[in-house]
């Protein structure tokens, strides 16, 4: 299958290998045809998947050059700064030979910059709800004549509590439009989301969510809370953690972990949305050109971040939503590669542990002999209602020596 098999033109595909892609990606494959028809989406899909350029390819050959002022006609919306950037540097090589001009907007920075380039015209905007709305507020923002309206990551915007500011910036949009929405769960609320802005869409999924964490070597620790810490620092020691990304609950137990990894002489960062724009831009430039080893993060930060080859992700603290553990696994293996994901549980996460697992439909692979290992007994499999039910019973974790 190539880009030009799904309709895309010559100077798109080659626009697509020179900037290394080949060959496009099961979501590419899906999307791109129904949106250069015109047709309304919804996109199950996930990070890593290549579901930005699933949209950014066929918006990019539909548009055609600005004659004339310019008008925004390609709206945005992302939950996360980072997101919003990344998107908007995907758009960035894609649309300059075509004359199209693009822009980020998101709030932690000044809007000066923003505001020129929007006074200057472009036919692309990127942006996170709020510092949208604060520009709409203040006259520099019509969207009046947008004709291509995407909103990714649907169920983060849900989760942080965007979704009244989205439903406001929607109803400022011309009624004859393409719409375009992503998310990696579907779950109640953004269903109805889609039905109120979409326009019988084509759905198209990257692949089924039960299958997201094959391939990835999965394994939990039972510990003591206070014990978590130099559980880690003796899995850092080992020099197969090369690139690690360790989540935690709260932005305070983010930096608190990284200085205390810095005083025992491990390099890492913390990244979380109260950074400054300009911290967490450079704390994800040290991770990538690999130095720092060890990028500590929050599930929001983590959302959306474009980073490759990373060897394990530690779940320093296990997520209380199921689905993020999905989210922050599938970090180590993008791209087809398969990775290592390791979960600490204190005896207060085992509530946690039993949702993920039936989440995932598996159980995870117990660790039993670690120097840390908690005292107390590993948890009893649930015990089976009734005989006929017994097939969905949790099954005893196997044990690794
Ligand atoms: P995304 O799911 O949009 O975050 O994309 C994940 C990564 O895959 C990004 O680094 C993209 O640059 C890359 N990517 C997107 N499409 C392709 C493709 N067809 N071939 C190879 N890499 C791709």
């Amino acid at each position: 299958m190539t880009f030009q098999d799904l309709k895309l033109n010559g100077a798109m595909a080659r626009a697509a290998a020179a900037v290394g892609y080949t060959a496009p990606t099961p979501i590419q494959v899906r999307a791109i045809p129904p949106i250069l028809d015109g047709r309304d989406i919804i996109g199950c899909a996930q990070t890593g998947t290549g579901k930005t350029a699933a949209f950014v390819l066929p918006i990019v050959q539909l548009l055609a050059p600005a004659r004339g002022k310019r008008h925004i006609r390609v709206l945005v919306l992302a939950p996360t700064r980072e997101l919003a950037a990344q998107i908007d540097e995907e758009f960035g090589k894609f649309s300059r030979q075509r004359g199209l001009r693009h822009v980020a907007i998101f709030g932690g920075v000044g809007q000066q910059p923003q505001v020129d380039a929007l006074r200057r015209g472009v036919d692309i905007v990127v942006a996170t709800p709020g510092r949208l709305q604060d520009l709409m507020n203040q006259g520099y923002i019509k969207l009046g004549n947008v004709q291509h309206f995407v909103l990714d990551e649907g169920d983060r915007m849900l989760d942080m509590g965007f979704i009244h500011d989205v439903k406001r910036i929607i109803k400022t949009l011309p009624r004859a439009r393409q719409t375009m929405l992503f998310s990696a769960t579907m779950p109640q609320a953004i269903q109805e989301l889609s039905k109120s802005m979409l326009t019988a869409p084509v759905k198209v999924e990257a692949s089924p969510q039960a299958t997201t964490v094959e391939g990835i070597a999965q394994s939990i620790y039972f510990v003591e809370s206070g014990d978590k810490r130099a559980l880690l620092k003796s899995i850092l020691n080992d020099p197969a953690s090369q690139r690690v990304l360790v989540f935690t609950r709260t932005k305070h137990r983010a930096n608190t972990l990284a200085r205390q990894l810095n005083r025992a002489q491990i390099a890492a960062e913390a990244i979380h949305g109260n950074k400054s724009q300009s911290a967490r831009t450079r704390a994800l430039a040290q991770f990538k050109s690999g130095k720092t080893a060890v990028l500590v993060a929050t599930d929001i930060a983590a959302r959306g971040l474009d980073i490759d080859a990373v060897t394990h992700v530690i779940n320093f603290d296990l997520p209380n939503i199921p689905e993020s553990y999905v989210h922050r696994i599938g970090r180590t293996a993008r791209a087809g590669a398969s990775g290592i994901a390791y979960s600490f549980c204190d005896v207060n996460e085992r509530k946690y542990l039993r949702e993920i697992e039936s989440l995932i439909r598996q159980p995870i692979e117990v660790v039993a002999e670690h120097p840390y290992a908690s005292a107390l007994p590993a948890p009893a499999p649930a015990p089976a209602r009734k005989a006929a039910s017994s097939g969905n019973r949790r099954r005893r974790p196997r044990r690794r020596r």
